[in-house]
């Protein structure tokens, strides 16, 4: 598998553009090798691509939803096509294991894209009718117009296909930004699409840091919606950028999931379960499971089963199909996980494995249990994105989900048990955008996805995020012909 070394990082108004920003190397960080090289986009850049955006968009808004759903699916097919090429570059960028890209990235973003193929002809409304008795109201879903997008680097092909994808379907045109660590799928996917019949313009890439494109693009004045996947404090920043224009926004933001087990759970399905939630992709996942809250009676033998289970992952080179756990994104991220498992004794908790940095040269750190976690502690409370799980106790249901819910964030959550009632319980008190029942991690395209409180607001996939990207119009057409109507008497009486 090989990826380009020399690429462009911008792609704008249908071709690949050199910008002219810093020079900034894409690192493989299983083994610190540089798999990339370009030079970031400047605001300028932002400017060309939503003036280009702007120009495209009223060809596509008016496109019928069958011409647009014909370029969407066969998108889907050119994606599927080059799916070991979009497989490649995503491990080499990210440093996820082979498997996760080969079987859960790619595969899902060409169904996601595949998907929003079939919703573009599926908008949906009240029916047209005479509420009035006078008039006819009918409802129009039209495009919001110009979508600015900022992804980050966790999923960079997933995270764009879920922004993207809704937008086009809708007949909307985007300038994305992705994380400039990782911008080569989100390169490809715009490359692709143009193959696939988009017009120029419709879908743009900048390719730049956050502090300066980033910015440019959630606080330009000419796009009409910001849509954001990303950590909370950058979120709430991108919020503030929009709000000077005062541009809707739709926000994908942490996570700090809560994996409640209860004492009649099957155990051995939660253990799995939870070393599953919690290493996906190194951890490095808004809903991995991070907070596991577990019946005082199964405690013990939950802690031994996911030390276990942890200590037979294979942690190595994520280009190898039979390794479990890749690096982290960075050494510098690997410095921030390790700073707060490091700090863990002095505030309250026990490492019962893990902690550690393996024997090699990438990135990595090995997986992490940290049980009696105080519940004041950092590691209970601030997103780590690191393969660490902490486990608590709990004494019966009701303080069950009181720790669920201790959080200010609202992304996902899970609950283990065979009782129905209970199950019932979880899925409606817990705070969350999805609760799992004995599962922990799935997603599908036809259903939403998105949280609640830190986690942000909107969602993506499914029906519900095609609706971020339309307007509602109310048409209401006088059916009577009368000049001398009725209700004028309510403003003047007689002309
Ligand atoms: P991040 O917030 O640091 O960066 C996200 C994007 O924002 C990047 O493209 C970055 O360049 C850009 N950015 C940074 N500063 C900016 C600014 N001031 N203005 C505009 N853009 C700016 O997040 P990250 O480290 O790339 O990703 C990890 C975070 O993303 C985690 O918090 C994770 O939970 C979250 N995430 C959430 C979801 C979800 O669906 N809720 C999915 C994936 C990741």
């Amino acid at each position: 598998m090989t990826v380009a070394t020399n690429v462009a990082g911008s792609w704008i108004d249908g071709a690949a553009v050199a910008t002219s920003g810093e020079n900034h190397r894409v690192i493989d960080p299983a083994t610190g090798r540089v798999v990339a090289e370009y030079a970031l986009a400047t605001p300028d850049d932002v400017d060309a691509a939503v003036a280009a955006a702007r120009r495209a968009l009223p060809d596509w808004a008016t496109a019928t939803p069958a011409d647009r759903s014909a370029v969407l699916a066969r998108l889907a097919k050119l994606a599927d096509e080059h799916a070991d090429d979009l497989v490649a570059e995503e491990v080499s960028q990210t440093g996820k294991p082979v498997r996760l890209a080969a079987e859960f990235d790619v595969p899902g973003s060409v169904d996601n894209i595949d998907f929003f193929a079939g919703a573009a002809r599926h908008l949906e409304g009240k029916a047209t009718a005479e509420y009035s008795g006078d008039h006819t109201s009918s409802i129009r879903r039209e495009a919001i117009g110009v979508v600015a997008t900022i992804t980050p680097w966790n999923y960079p092909l997933q995270m764009a296909v879920w922004k993207v994808l809704p937008a086009l379907a809708a007949g909307c045109s985007v300038v994305i930004k992705p994380a400039e660590i990782t911008p080569l799928t989100t390169l490809t996917l715009a490359r692709l699409a143009v193959e696939a019949g988009l017009p120029a313009g419709v879908l743009n890439v900048v390719t730049g840091a956050g502090h300066d494109v980033g910015t440019a693009l959630a606080g330009h004045r000419d796009v009409d919606l910001v849509t954001f996947t990303g950590s909370t404090p950058v979120g709430r920043r991108v919020m503030a950028a929009a709000a000077a224009h005062g541009h809707r926004t739709q926000l994908e933001l942490g996570g700090k999931a809560p994996f409640v087990v209860f004492d009649d759970a099957d155990l051995d399905a939660a253990i799995q379960g939870a070393v599953a939630g919690a290493l996906i992709n190194t951890g490095q996942d808004c809903t991995a499971a991070t907070r596991a809250i577990v019946a005082r009676d199964v405690y013990d033998d939950f802690v031994a089963g996911v030390s276990e289970v942890m200590g037979k992952v294979v942690v190595g080179d994520p280009h190898d199909p039979d390794t479990d756990l890749g690096p982290l994104i960075s050494m510098a991220h690997r410095a921030k996980v390790a700073g707060m498992v490091e700090r863990v004794p002095g505030q309250g908790g026990r490492i019962v494995t893990g902690g550690t940095t393996p024997d090699l040269p990438g990135s990595f750190y090995a997986p992490t249990l940290i049980a009696d976690v105080a519940e004041d502690s950092e590691v209970y409370r601030d997103e780590i994105f690191g393969p660490v799980l902490t486990v608590r106790p709990f004494t019966d249901d009701d303080d069950a989900l009181r720790q669920a819910n201790d959080t200010d964030y609202g992304l996902a959550a899970s609950a283990w048990t065979r009782d129905v009632y209970r199950a019932q319980r979880a899925s409606r008190e817990i705070q969350a955008g999805c609760v799992w029942i004995n599962d922990h991690i799935p997603i599908i395209s036809e259903m939403p996805h998105g949280g609640v409180g830190a986690s942000g607001f909107g969602k993506d996939m499914s029906d519900y995020s095609l609706e971020e990207y339309l307007t509602v119009k109310h048409v209401m057409s006088d059916i009577t012909g009368v000049a001398d109507k009725e209700w004028h008497r309510t403003i003047f009486k007689r002309r």
